[in-house]
Order: C-alpha cells, then structure tokens, then sequence
C-alpha cells in the first residue's frame, strides 16, 4: 500500500465529487491535505480528518491567479509546500458552439485549463529544489475525444492533457512526474445536472440515468471517486514513477470505442 506520510497533497475542488473522493484516498494513505473548493468547508475537514494527518482548507475561486498564489502561500506556511498537486476543479456547461455564452467560455478556460498552469508553475519551484513531487490532472475522456454541446469544455481538457505532456518532458530528468486521468461517466454533482436535463424533458429520471450511459460508457457503470482515488495513489507511488505526461482513462469501456 502506498504510504505518503509526511506529504502534503493539495487538491483543487475537493469539497465534492471527485476531488474529495481523491483527498480521502490521499489522507487515508497518510497525507496531509490542503482541500479546495466552495461549500461546507467544516463538514468536508472534519471527513478527511478521519484518518488522522493534518487537513486545511483553502477557499480559493481558482478562476483567479491571485487566489491560486494564495492558496500556495498558504499551503507553504501552514504545511510546509505541496508535494502532491491535484488538479481537479472544473465546470461544465453545454450548449451548441453558435449559442455557447461567452462568459461561460472564459469561466471554463479559466477554471479548467488556466488554473491548471497557474498552480504548477507555482508549485513546481519547491517540488525541483526537493526532487521529488506529483501532478496529477483530473482531465477527461473529454480530453482525448468530443462530444456535442461541449466546446469549452473538450478544448479545455484536451489543452490540460497538452500542458500535461510538456510539463512531463520538462521533469523527466527529476523524481517529479506530471500525469491525467481521463475518467468517463462518474456520478457527481457535475453529471447529476446533466441527468437532471434530460428528466427535464419528461423522461423517467432512471431512464435517463441509463440513456447517459448507454450512449458513451459501455460497462454501463458508473467510475466511481474511490476508484480514481486509488488510481491517484499508485500515481504518487514509486510504482508510478516512471508514468510521465501518460493521459490514463479510466472511463468504463468509452474510449475503446
Ligand atoms: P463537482 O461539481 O462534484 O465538484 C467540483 C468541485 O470544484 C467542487 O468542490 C467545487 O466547489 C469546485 N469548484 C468549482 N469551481 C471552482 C472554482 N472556481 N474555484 C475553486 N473550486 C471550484 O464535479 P466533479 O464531477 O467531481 O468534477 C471534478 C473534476 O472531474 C472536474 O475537473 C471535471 O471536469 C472532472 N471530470 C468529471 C467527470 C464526471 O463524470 N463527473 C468525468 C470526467 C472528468
């Protein structure tokens, strides 16, 4: 089992879905953790707190490179720097390419791409100097393929698996590795808002809960947080050392197709 105490992980969103699932994962191998995101901030420390390290919250609006440099600064003082980045917190929208509002646009690329820049860049100086540091990247299957209605959001991903492989040539000297994970379908509040939609439109919800994934993930199961975070540890171990710029999915069956 991998054992990461004495590491600090910082996990961008991880006051829900998947980015919790991969703070729990990380504290109960023995990280500190730095959590990030909106929400209950109380509820979600004292769940990681569970397992006994060290766990702080950072309220960072990650749409915002100042709050970004914040949340290192803040990480560097109380906890010494971060070890482990996760960079997880994204949003969707959908809507066709002609009709996509602008400031949705500019929200994402924001929140799912440019924030992904600022925080290696700003992590990356301390992980050199200690020769050691994982970055992990919560992309998508969205990452490597299309689909309708997802414009900012597929360009998004698949510039995060881009800055992924640069980043991982730039470190591939060092015990520092940078890597994504391309999950499909996992049932988070983000994928709940797109069930919802189409119940929306008079479809039974479990119906439409089976149509989503019939249409993309042919295991028709849902990947769940726990899976990811497990995907995440073997990430951060020596195992997985030598997985560098790698965009793994881990999606059901969807990009077999
Ligand atoms: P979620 O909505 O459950 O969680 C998103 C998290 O990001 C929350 O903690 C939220 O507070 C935080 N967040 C949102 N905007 C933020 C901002 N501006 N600053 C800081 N934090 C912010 O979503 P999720 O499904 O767990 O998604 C997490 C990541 O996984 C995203 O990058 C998403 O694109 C990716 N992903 C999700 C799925 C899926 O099926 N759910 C599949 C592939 C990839």
């Amino acid at each position: 089992m991998t054992n990461l105490t004495g590491k600090t992980a910082l996990v961008t969103g991880s006051t829900s879905g998947i980015g919790l699932g991969i703070a729990l994962s990380l504290a109960k191998a023995g990280a500190n953790v730095v959590l990030n995101g909106f929400g209950d901030a109380a509820k979600v420390i004292a769940e990681v707190q569970q397992f006994g390290g060290k766990v702080g919250h950072h309220p960072a609006d990650v749409s915002k490179p100042e709050d970004i440099a914040e949340m290192i600064a803040y990480a560097e003082r109380e906890f010494g720097g971060v070890d482990i980045l996760v960079n997880n917190a994204g949003i969707q929208h959908v809507a066709a390419v002609e009709d996509f509002p602008l400031e949705r646009w500019d929200s994402i690329i924001a929140i799912n791409l440019s924030s992904v820049f600022h925080s290696t860049r700003l992590c990356l100086p301390r992980m050199r100097a200690k020769n050691w540091g994982r970055i992990i990247n919560v992309a998508s299957v969205h990452g490597q393929v299309g689909s309708v209605g997802k414009a900012a959001y597929v360009a998004a991903k698949h510039g995060v698996i881009g800055l992924t492989k640069v980043v991982g040539l730039e470190t591939a000297t060092t015990q520092v590795t940078c890597n994504a994970i391309c999950p499909g379908w996992v049932l988070t509040p983000l994928v709940q808002k797109q069930i919802d939609d189409r119940a929306a439109t008079g479809i039974d919800p479990q119906q439409a809960q089976h149509d989503l994934l019939a249409e993309k993930q042919p295991s028709l199961e849902f990947v769940t947080p726990p899976q990811l975070g497990e995907l995440v540890l073997f990430l951060c171990s020596e195992a997985g050392s030598q997985v560098r710029g790698a965009a793994w999915n881990i999606d059901g069956g969807w990009l077999a197709q």
